[in-house]
């Protein structure tokens, strides 16, 4: 019955009346809309006592804020005279016309926040101007002085306090109660205040109690700001990071700020983001950057980010969101892609440098591993090799389980000469790579064979590498991706070799390592390779014994020069131990590991560098890249070749319908399973790292669109 009476639109009836709202009331819809939670309220009036110029601001915060909300400043005060309009909504001085929006600096501009707080909570604020002999305080409701200014004793600044804020607004205020308190909320609101105003003496507190949980200090470091407020633990892994692109005519923007580096390790990303100097978020940023870092790093870490960005205030639209709290850029798009190219560059060299410290802590560490095992562990877990899915052979086997166990292992294993010289080498690294970051390992031929990279790029590959689509493997060489509207056949074997070869150059001097668990002799695996090599058929057992003996000795000799700039580790024993790691999360098919010494033994150009260096990446390239598994692909008619029954097999060829009579004894079990294995784990790689790979570093060569690497399908192709 209730329903009828008070149904706003009676079926067939006539429409409600429109009303006009009361004041109060709109008013108080607006203040719920600038003041979401009492949060909202402390940032406020923080950025207001920031805008007066204060360098301490002291937060007290009860019962999450809804009770009480105290913000004291040393900034310069209010006018005595200006008292009475200050909470008034538009009243500000800060805005004087619309177009000085456009330039705005300050924080505040609109003079809606204070009004809004006296619409639903009830505001006292204290205050004394430079000069004066005593300051006023004044209570507001609803916009308005509750009583005329009192005049009280008071020190520098302003304190505004905000009581029962959603005393008036019962649904809101019950949802606050029931919800998660905002205290956390404030503290980090403060902390990240505290990063960027750095000289500015930030402290919040819960009321009554005596220890503050932000106190930042003034500084006049940015390290020591984030220290203060985040810990020594964050600082040690944070890295400085600049861009600027001052040469576009249109556009002036610098970014500077801090980021983290592969060593830090945090479940959430933290973003301090400011945007001419207001703290704003910037969800597509925030978006591009933990793309970087998730492509980048092995670890599955989030990132602690600190940014800073600067544009002209023309740039920037301040005024889209209610709360300031988003913003929107001009050319944001190209912003982005800026930020998110320096990110990528910065955590590449962090992430090719990491290996020197592991080792050096490795070796020094070793006369104190018993005694601090676990220290030991935490400080040489190396980042590549944990998560790494390996096909291995019976003579290489790795242990994805305890890399950091492994690495102790071997460094014991040596003789204390070797390990003396390893050691050296690291250190020489490190020395190098301190004085000179950039130049680390750069050797004038090295940078030749860079420099030729870039030369042959292909501009319209290289778009396509980067804003393509993966689609799926198309069969066992060519996979399908879709640019635009078009779809293209990628040869994986082909973009996967020159970009392990483009990785072994930029990498260069600079490698992570893969560790093999168990040393592998030079001599075995020359000759399994010289066994295998068709072109060696005619050559008898005793030969090839002696050339992969003569190899030996060519790649002991030579060995020194391998393992600094490419890791590839050959003990004095003539055993292979370590390989580099060329993309991180891969791990090469060890199947082809014989094949890859004997081209490093035969094909290497020793003597002249650019050559040498060009061939050894070349040979990189091709060991590291996805070839089809040596098992054959089992699906489909494939599954024949798995049968145990050698006559079956032969006669395969002619019997195309003998699918059916494939039954389950007659296979190999055991082979078809690691077959199928070793196919899956191909196609896994190729989508989740091959392709996001090429995507970050791939420079295409021109020839590769002639070659038949890059195959536009034609609309026919496509409707077949
Ligand atoms: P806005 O910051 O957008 O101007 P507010 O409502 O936040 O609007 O503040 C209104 C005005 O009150 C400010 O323009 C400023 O002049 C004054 N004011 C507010 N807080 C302080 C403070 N802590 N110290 C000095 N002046 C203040
Ligand atoms: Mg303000």
């Amino acid at each position: 019955a209730a329903m009828e009476v008070d149904d706003p639109a009676p079926r067939g009836g006539a429409p409600p009346r429109i009303r006009r709202l009361e004041e109060s009331v709109v008013n108080r819809i607006a203040a719920g809309e600038v003041i979401q939670r009492p949060s909202s309220a402390v940032k406020e009036l923080v950025e207001n006592s920031i805008d007066a110029g204060a360098s301490t601001v002291s937060v007290t915060v009860k019962d999450g804020g809804l009770k009480l909300i105290q913000v004291s400043d040393d900034g310069h005060g209010i006018r005595c005279e200006d008292l009475p309009i200050l909470c008034e909504r538009h009243t500000t001085s800060k805005l004087s016309a619309y177009e000085d929006l456009q330039t705005i600096k300050s924080m505040g501009f609109r003079g809606e926040a204070l009004a809004s707080m006296t619409y639903v909570g009830h505001v006292t604020v204290t205050t004394i101007t430079e000069g004066q002999l005593h300051g006023y305080r004044v209570s507001y409701r609803d916009g308005v002085m509750e009583n005329d200014p009192k005049p009280c004793a008071a020190v520098k600044g302003t304190q505004v306090m905000v009581e029962n804020l959603f005393y008036n607004m019962v649904a809101r205020r019950k949802t606050l109660q029931n919800s998660n308190d905002d205290y956390p909320k404030i503290v980090d609101f403060i902390s990240r205040f505290a990063v960027h105003h750095i000289n500015v003496n930030f402290s919040c507190r819960k009321h009554g109690a005596n220890r503050a949980d932000v106190h930042s200090g003034s500084t006049s470091s940015r390290l020591d700001a984030i220290r203060n407020v985040y810990g020594a633990s964050v600082v040690r892994d944070l890295m400085e990071i600049q861009v600027s692109d001052e040469n576009a005519v249109d556009e002036i923007f610098k970014m500077d700020g801090f980021i983290s580096n592969a060593n830090y390790v945090a479940k959430k990303t933290t973003m301090i983001l400011f945007i001419n100097d207001r703290l704003v978020d910037c969800t597509s940023l925030k978006r591009a950057t933990e793309f970087v870092y998730s492509a980048i790093l092995p670890q599955a870490s989030k990132p602690f980010i600190y940014m800073s960005i600067n544009l002209p205030p023309e740039h920037v639209d301040v005024n889209i969101h209610p709360t300031k709290k988003e913003v929107s850029l001009l050319n944001q798009e190209r912003i982005i892609e800026k930020i998110k190219d320096a990110i990528e560059e910065k955590l590449m060299n962090c992430n090719n440098t990491r290996i020197f410290q592991t080792q050096a802590l490795n070796s020094s560490a070793l006369t104190q591993a018993n005694t601090r095992k676990d220290k030991g562990t935490e400080v040489s877990t190396p980042t590549g090799e944990k998560s790494q899915k390996i096909p291995v052979s019976q003579m290489v086997r790795t242990d994805p389980r305890d890399p950091s166990g492994r690495l102790h292992t071997y460094w014991q294993g040596q003789t204390s000469n070797l390990e003396k010289k390893s050691g050296l080498v690291a250190v020489r690294n490190i020395v190098r790579s301190r004085r000179n970051p950039k130049d680390a390992g750069d050797l004038s031929s090295r940078h030749e064979l860079v420099t030729e990279i870039d030369y042959n790029l292909h501009p319209g590959l290289f778009d396509i590498v980067k804003n393509c689509t993966y689609v799926g493997v198309a069969d066992e060489v060519f996979a399908l991706i879709q640019h635009n509207t078009l779809l293209y056949l990628v040869n994986v074997v082909n973009v996967s070799k020159e970009l392990m070869y483009q990785q072994a150059l930029c990498r260069f001097g600079n490698f992570n390592a893969i560790q093999l668990s168990e040393p592998a002799p030079l001599l075995e695996l020359l000759t399994m390779a010289l066994k295998d090599d068709e072109s060696m058929s005619d050559v008898n057992e005793k030969e090839k014994l002696e050339i992969a003996e003569v190899n030996t000795e060519i790649l002991k000799e030579n060995a020194e020069m391998i393992n600094e700039y490419f890791s590839i580790h050959i003990d004095q024993g003539g055993n292979l131990t370590r390989l580099p790691v060329v993309l991180d999360q891969y791990t090469p098919d060890m199947d082809r590991l014989p094949e890859f010494m004997l081209t490093l033994g035969n094909d290497i150009a020793w003597d002249v560098e650019k050559e040498c260096f060009r061939t050894a990446a070349a040979a990189i390239g091709n060991f590291y890249a996805l070839h089809p598994p040596i098992l054959p692909n089992p699906s489909g008619k494939g599954i024949r070749l798995y049968k145990k029954n050698k006559d079956s097999m032969e006669s395969a060829g002619q019997a195309d319908n003998d699918l059916t009579s494939t039954d389950e004894d007659d296979i190999d079990q055991e082979l078809l399973a690691e077959a199928e294995a070793a196919w899956a784990q191909r196609e896994w790689t190729i989508q989740h790292v091959l392709f996001p790979s090429m995507r970050l570093f791939l420079k295409p060569p021109k020839s590769m669109a002639t070659d038949g690497t890059f195959v536009q399908m034609t609309r026919h192709q496509h409707t077949l």
